[in-house]
């Protein structure tokens, strides 16, 4: 294969856990390449998160070959090829080269190869099918660097040919496009998802899931969302989202890493049933479910003094007041300079968790019998120490004690 250009030195490939990987399986005839998110990332030079590793190597000889350098090597995905390597506590997929096999004119099996261009060929979009050796040279079978400059996401060969192998292609599109993809988006690509957009009933809710949380982490989701809407996709996978407003007042004011769950939040509306619904079919994790219901139970008013600030960071913790000062603030307009807004997130940051001065010890010290009371007089203090914003000191919590053990 030709190459294509050379990319400038990246600190993750030369890390020696990469070097150890790549040296464990490039042999004398066999090659291993990096490809997909990791190059596509480097070419725009943007952060490279995690590695995927193409090779020739049948998935047994990439085993082999690991362990025999000393490199662990766990069967995450054997049955399509990929074997994850660890090598200093990080990990990398490594895939064998794949082709697609055509059964009664479908795609519908894979098969190993050692055809890098037939690898290229069963890749979703162009920008995700190319190569790059471990010295930087780049290998681009489908002229995906000009695509992926010119924000172009394109299908490898025929739209609807593609999704039809896999139906979460026309989520792939929508996700990747929302990260790499400047308007306007391909329309034959737009109408092929449109045409089966329905297929994606029959994937798996965790692969839909993870693509979605992708996609509300790019630059503008709310656009991306509304073209979704637009082809009819949105309907088929968050049929619950309506307040793309909301969503995009948030993406404005919030300057914090993107946050997927809270901009979920956003996007659902002010329903609090709906958070429910959607972490229930999307099968989120229980953490996500919990703070999506409490983003949407509005719990501080629209401007809260200072003692309702503390009290709310002291019961909810401070990501979760944030996540309704953020949610408030979007729906109040989403000024970036709003000091109220501002005044708010510079407390929510300055927070620490006071800790509460007494202990049963102190109630026990009054004399007070060990029991359900000890606790309740306790409970009691703590719940006026917190009303009062958290001021009082120990001595003053312990005159409270006193007066309410009557002592
Ligand atoms: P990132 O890891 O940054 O999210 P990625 O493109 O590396 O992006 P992965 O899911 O790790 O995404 O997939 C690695 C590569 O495998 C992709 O770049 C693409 O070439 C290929 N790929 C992944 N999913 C599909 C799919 N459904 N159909 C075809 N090719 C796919
Ligand atoms: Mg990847």
């Amino acid at each position: 294969m030709v190459p294509a250009g050379k990319l400038p030195l990246q600190p993750w490939m030369s890390a020696p856990a990469t070097l150890a990987v790549l040296a464990a399986l490039t042999g004398q005839h066999a090659a291993a390449r990096f490809v997909g998110g990791c190059v596509r990332d480097a070419v725009l030079g943007r952060a490279v998160k995690d590695i995927d590793i193409a090779t020739p190597h049948a998935p047994p000889t990439v085993i082999q070959l690991l362990e025999a350098a000393g490199i662990k090597a766990i069967p995450t995905g054997i049955d399509h090829g990929t074997i994850t390597a660890v090598a200093d506590g990080r990990p990398f997929e490594v895939t064998t080269l794949r082709r697609d096999v055509e059964t009664m004119g479908r795609k519908a099996r894979v098969e190993f190869t050692d055809d890098w261009v037939a690898d290229a060929n069963r890749r979703d979009f162009t920008l995700n099918a190319i190569y790059c050796d471990g010295d930087g040279t780049l290998y681009d079978p489908t002229d995906g660097i000009p695509d992926l400059r010119a924000g172009k996401v394109r299908f490898v060969g025929e739209p609807s040919r593609r999704i039809e192998e896999d139906y979460l292609r026309v989520l792939r599109f929508f996700r990747i496009y929302a990260h790499y993809g400047k308007p306007p988006a391909d329309v034959g690509a737009l109408q092929a998802c449109r045409m089966h957009a329905k297929g994606m009933a029959i994937l798996s809710v965790e692969r839909v899931a993870h693509e979605l949380l992708r996609l509300l982490a790019a630059p503008d989701p709310a656009t991306v969302l509304s073209l979704m809407q637009e082809y009819a996709v949105l309907a088929e996978v968050l049929s619950e989202a309506s307040d793309f407003e909301r969503l995009r007042a948030l993406t404005r004011v919030d300057t914090d890493a993107p946050d997927p769950i809270r901009r979920l939040s956003a996007v659902l509306g002010p329903d609090v049933a709906k958070p429910e619904q959607v972490a229930f079919r999307l099968k989120l994790s229980n953490r996500d479910r919990v703070r999506l219901v409490a983003a949407a139970t509005a719990a501080i008013p629209p401007s809260p003094d200072a003692a309702t600030v503390r009290r709310a960071l002291y019961r909810d913790g401070s990501e979760a007041f944030l996540d309704q000062i953020y949610l408030r603030w979007a729906e109040a307009g989403g000024r970036i300079g709003d000091p109220a807004f501002r005044g708010l997130l510079e407390t929510a940051r300055g927070w620490r968790k006071p800790t509460f001065p007494l202990g049963g010890e102190d109630v026990l010290a009054l004399g007070i019998e060990r029991g359900p009371r000890v606790g309740d007089l306790l409970e009691a203090v703590r719940r006026w120490w917190m009303e009062g914003g958290f001021v009082a000191s120990r001595s003053e919590c312990l005159a409270k004690l006193r007066t309410l053990a009557g002592a």
